[in-house]
């Protein structure tokens, strides 16, 4: 059977061996048996059920969330010479007819199904006619209920082990979180599945998180040192900062091209097929970009704004160095980042258990930020993975010093507490520092005791301390007032000198550097 896989791989996809759990996986589905598998995007999910689908006999069922892409994905297969076609919403009643024409006539190998127009009863009466090879469960994670991508229909799907009990079920995700594994296990029936987890490690990729201070600046510093001819990323919240950003780099003399939804179809597409063509281009887009790039020498993906979540981070990443050469995922955050994702969670439509898991999932991200420890080792640990030191991430490389910063943040949450928690980090550290102003007069914050406790240290060193108060959790960023930080109860017995806040500290490097950038 392994021949019959192996020569499937080379004669129709091109490939010469199949690549980490792949086989494995592939001989088991193909024989009939049940798998979850746990991969990271660009692991090469698709060739798990694609082989097994022309290995065995009928028509494979594919169920996928992703309707924008079952039209390219079924291109491909054709020109593959795979008999492939999708049943969704796109199609016209006469479309869908033809389909299932050939659906019942047996001349399709793969047939991509929306998880909504699988669980009709005219869909699933049409497959009870047929024999269907198998059925791949794509996206598998759309199933937990807590996730950010659930999808409802999702929780149907245990309807195709009821009235398909014979035929084998291959469920693929890049989420995999242990909590999600067992929902997913749990809620499409997957008890006697083999589980096949591909290790999240990226190693070819180092992992550097920089202090925001002029980001534009660093940005360019980081690319001319590190990466002055090569491809790469820089990834922004908005559409008018890619824009930005993309004719600022061209003015510092760079290959630079803007991408992102509010752009025409017709220019984004030639921005996408440009990068993936030429050699040494920058594209500078939004999180739209990333769907179906297939670029190899991706040599860097830059952040210039903070992702939602360690997934987003990790997803957006790994579009670097897939050709396993030496690439770099670098980021530069600040606390006004922290205060804008906050504010999109807090206004967004999702339902209160919605917003306190985006949360959640920002505070995680906030703790891959202000770790000391070794970037990679924290980030497989958030994916169930154990790691040693990787000696190639910033922190790695030069290991951040800790400090005992209990008095620095006794001085920053009694400048919160003193101003009435109506102010942002900005403001409260002109408190500290005992700046004087109009708004600082307008509050008669110099009459407050916590005006000017804070002389001693710079305005970095400030923003350092309340960035760290945030993502320890002893403060945080308030739902309605405009970014303003409040105390948590978790900052009492630190104001009571019960407890003790360690720290890391910026490397004065660093500071360097980012006093250099703003000059
Ligand atoms: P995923 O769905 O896990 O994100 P894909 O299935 O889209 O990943 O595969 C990512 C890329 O890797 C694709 O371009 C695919 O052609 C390529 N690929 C996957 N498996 C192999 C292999 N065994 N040999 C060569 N290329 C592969
Ligand atoms: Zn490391």
């Amino acid at each position: 059977m392994s021949e019959a896989a192996l020569k499937v791989l080379k004669e129709v996809f091109g490939h010469a061996g199949f690549r980490g759990a792949q086989a494995d996986i592939v001989q088991h589905v193909a024989s009939g048996g049940d798998a979850l598998v746990l991969m990271p995007t660009g692991g090469g999910k698709s060739l798990c059920y694609q082989v097994p689908a022309l290995l065995r006999s009928g028509t494979a069922v594919v169920v996928s969330p992703l309707i924008a892409l079952m039209q390219d994905q079924v291109a491909a297969m054709t020109q593959l010479g795979v008999r492939a076609a999708f049943l969704n919403s796109t199609l016209d009643l006469d479309q869908v007819r033809e389909v299932e024409r050939s659906l019942l006539d047996g001349t399709l190998d793969l047939l991509y199904v929306a998880p909504e127009r699988l669980n009709t009863p005219r869909c699933l009466d049409l497959l009870s006619h047929i024999r269907p090879a198998l059925f791949a469960i794509d996206e598998a994670h759309c199933v937990a209920q807590w996730g950010h991508d659930f999808r409802p229909e999702y929780l149907q799907l245990s309807v195709l082990h009821e009235r398909f009990p014979d035929v084998p079920r291959i469920a693929l995700t890049a989420t995999a979180d242990p909590a999600t594994r067992d929902e997913i296990i749990d809620r499409l029936a997957l008890h006697d599945a083999r589980v096949f987890v591909s290790s999240f490690d990226r190693p070819n990729i180092r992992y550097t998180i920089v202090d925001k201070d002029d980001a534009r600046k660093q940005l360019l510093r980081f690319i001319r040192t590190e990466h002055p001819e090569d491809a790469g990323i820089v990834y922004c919240l908005s559409r008018k900062k890619v824009d930005e950003t993309a004719e600022w780099l061209v003015a510092q003399g760079l290959k630079a091209l803007p991408y992102h939804a509010g752009m025409d179809a017709a220019t984004r597409a030639a921005h996408q097929a440009r990068f993936q063509r030429e050699e040494g281009l920058i594209v500078v887009a939004t999180i739209a970009f990333g769907m179906g790039i297939d670029k190899p020498d991706v040599r860097f993906v830059a952040h210039l704004d903070l992702p939602r979540s360690i997934e987003g981070y990790y997803q957006e990443t790994g579009r670097a160095g897939r050709d396993g050469g030496a690439a770099d995922a670098w980021m530069a955050y600040g606390l006004a980042d922290v205060v804008q994702q906050r504010r999109f969670i807090d206004q967004s439509e999702g339902s209160e258990a919605f917003r306190r898991i985006s949360g959640s999932k920002l505070d995680a991200l906030l703790g891959l930020c202000e770790t000391a420890q070794c970037r990679r080792v924290h980030l497989l640990a958030y994916f169930g993975e154990e790691g040693v030191p990787c000696g190639n991430c910033d922190n790695c490389l030069n290991p951040p010093e800790t400090w005992d910063a209990s008095v620095a943040s006794q001085k920053a949450l009694s400048a919160i507490y003193r101003t009435g928690q109506r102010f942002g980090a900005g403001h409260l550290i002109d408190v500290l520092r005992g700046k004087d102003g109009e708004r600082i007069r307008q509050w008669a914050h110099d009459q407050l005791s916590v005006y000017g406790i804070g002389k001693a240290e710079d305005e970095h060193h400030w923003r350092s301390v309340f960035r760290q108060l945030v993502a320890l959790g002893l403060a945080r960023v308030d739902h309605e007032s405009y970014g303003a930080l409040v105390l948590t109860e978790a900052a009492r017995p630190v104001l009571r000198g019960e407890r003790t806040v360690m720290m890391r500290r910026i490397p004065e490097r660093v500071r360097e550097a980012a006093r250099r950038a703003r000059s």
